[in-house]
């Protein structure tokens, strides 16, 4: 299962909790979004306040119900709607953002008051992040 895939494919997609959207169904002609997903964790839930079907909506998006059900392979983070992976593609523009900073900072030059607010902020997630992963 590839969450942002999925979400790609939906019109007018809004996160409303870390692993809740909402949207507007791809089954049924939707002016405004009726469509609720939650990732468990294991599996993302649709549920259509229209009243279509899952299978409907699978359908619409062209994809097996399987696809909506989270690798086994996949690596858990423990958070719901976070994958490990999402957490080590955050840490890398993380690293980056603090590395660009130390590497202006060892040459020499001046360092805007914004990205040493940056800096702070990325070693902040990076810290947070590394105590997801251990
Ligand atoms: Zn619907």
């Amino acid at each position: 299962m590839n969450v942002d895939y999925i979400l790609d494919q939906l019109e007018r997609v809004r996160r409303i909790k870390p692993d809740q959207w909402v949207a507007c169904c791809p089954a049924h002609a939707d002016s405004s979004p009726s469509l609720a997903i939650r990732d468990t964790g294991e599996k993302l839930l649709m549920r259509c306040y229209a009243g279509c079907t899952f299978q409907e909506i699978a359908d619409a998006l062209g994809m097996h119900p399987r696809e909506f059900f989270r690798d086994s392979k996949e690596p858990k983070s423990g958070i719901p709607g976070i994958s490990r992976r999402d957490i080590y593609r955050d840490l890398t523009v993380e690293l980056m953002t603090a590395y660009v900073v130390t590497r202006d900072r060892a040459e020499g030059k001046q360092i805007a008051a914004n990205d040493v607010e940056r800096e702070k902020l990325a070693w902040q997630r990076i810290s947070k992040a590394m105590g997801v992963l251990k």
